[in-house]
C-alpha cells in the first residue's frame, strides 16, 4: 500500500478551492495512501470525504480539523486528528469558534473600509464555495484581488490581511491548550501545526504538558533548516512528527502553500497517531 499520508487539507468547508470528495479523487488519482480533512474550526467537510474515501481501496481518510487559537497575540493552529466528528458537544464547541471568526472577519472588512476601499461582506461570503463553509482570510482577499486593488493573493497578506499589516485584526480566541482539550474530548488527537511558522518555540514543551501529541513537522511553508530543527524538537519533546502540504487548491490560477501530497507522513506514523485517539485510550 503507498506510504504517503497527506495530514493536512482543506476543502470548500473552510477556505479551500475544492470540495472534500474532489480532494479524495485528486489524493487517490495522484498515489497516496490517505489524507486529513483539516478544515479550519469546522468539520463539515468530513462526512463527504469519508463516504468518498470508500470508493479507494486502501485509501486513508482521517477525520481531522484545525482549530484557530492566540497565544502571545499571534495566530497558533492546532491540528486535531480521527476526531469523532458527530460529537454534539465538540460541534458546538466549534460553532462558538465560527461566531467569533465571524467577528474577526467583520472588524478586518471595516478595516479595509477605513483605508478608503470599498468592500462589503456580502462580497466576501459570496466567495464561499460551499454554502455550509466558514469564511477565511483568502476569500477577502479574493475579493481585494477581484477588484484590482492587489495584483496576487500574496500581496493581499504582504499589504493588508497578514499578521501586523494595514487591515489585520485579531479577536479574543482560546488558547492553544483549550484547543488541545477540546480536541481530546472528542476524542481526537491534538498535533500543533507548522510551528516555524509562530517563533514561538517554548510554546512546545508548554502545550506537550496540557496533552500534545504531535508537531508538524514538515510542512509546505518549512525550509530544509526548519524541517531539520523541528525533527530535532519533536524528538527531544518525543512528540510525533507529522507531515502535511496545507493544500487549498488552485485560487486564482496559484496554489498556496503547497500541492497536495508534497508533504506527508507515513503509514507508521499516523498508526502511532490513531493509538492517541479515544478508541485505543
Ligand atoms: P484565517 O483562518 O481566516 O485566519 O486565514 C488563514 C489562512 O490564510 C491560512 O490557512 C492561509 O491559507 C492564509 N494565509 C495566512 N497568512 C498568509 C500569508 N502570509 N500568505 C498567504 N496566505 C496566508
Ligand atoms: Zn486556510
Ligand atoms: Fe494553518
Ligand atoms: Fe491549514
Amino acid at each position: 500500500m503507498a506510504a504517503n499520508i497527506d495530514m493536512h487539507t482543506h476543502s470548500t468547508a473552510s477556505d479551500g478551492v475544492n470540495s472534500p470528495a474532489l480532494n479524495i479523487r485528486l489524493a487517490a488519482e495522484k498515489g497516496m495512501g490517505g489524507l486529513a480533512v483539516t478544515d479550519h474550526d469546522t468539520v463539515s467537510g468530513v462526512s463527504e470525504a469519508l463516504c468518498e474515501a470508500d470508493n479507494y481501496s486502501n485509501f486513508i481518510c482521517i477525520p481531522g480539523i484545525e482549530i484557530s487559537t492566540l497565544a502571545n497575540g499571534q495566530d497558533i493552529h492546532v491540528l486535531g486528528y480521527f476526531i469523532d466528528h458527530e460529537n454534539a458537544e465538540f460541534l458546538s464547541k466549534l460553532e462558538q469558534l465560527r461566531t467569533v471568526r465571524n467577528k474577526r472577519n467583520e472588524k478586518i472588512v471595516k478595516n479595509l473600509q477605513k483605508l478608503g476601499f470599498s468592500i462589503t461582506m456580502e462580497e466576501v461570503a459570496a466567495k464561499k464555495k460551499s454554502s455550509s463553509g466558514n469564511i477565511g482570510r483568502p476569500h477577502i482577499a479574493e475579493v481585494l484581488m477581484e477588484k484590482g486593488i492587489i495584483s496576487s493573493l500574496r500581496e493581499a497578506f504582504e499589504k493588508y490581511l497578514g499578521k501586523g499589516k494595514a487591515a489585520y485584526a485579531v479577536t479574543e480566541r482560546i488558547s492553544p491548550a483549550e484547543a488541545i482539550k477540546i480536541i481530546f474530548d472528542a476524542g481526537g488527537v491534538p498535533v500543533l501545526a507548522h510551528p516555524g511558522l509562530y517563533d514561538q518555540d517554548e510554546l512546545i514543551p508548554m502545550l506537550k504538558e496540557q496533552g500534545l501529541a504531535g508537531l508538524e513537522v514538515y510542512h509546505s511553508d518549512h525550509s530544509a533548516e526548519q524541517e531539520a530543527h523541528y525533527r530535532h524538537l519533536a524528538e527531544r519533546y518525543q512528540l510525533i512528527p507529522t507531515g502535511g502540504s496545507d493544500y487549498h487548491g488552485i485560487r486564482n490560477g496559484t496554489v498556496f502553500h503547497g500541492e497536495l501530497g508534497n508533504r506527508y507522513s507515513d503509514l507508521k506514523t499516523v498508526e502511532r497517531l490513531k493509538s492517541f485517539s479515544k478508541k485505543y485510550r
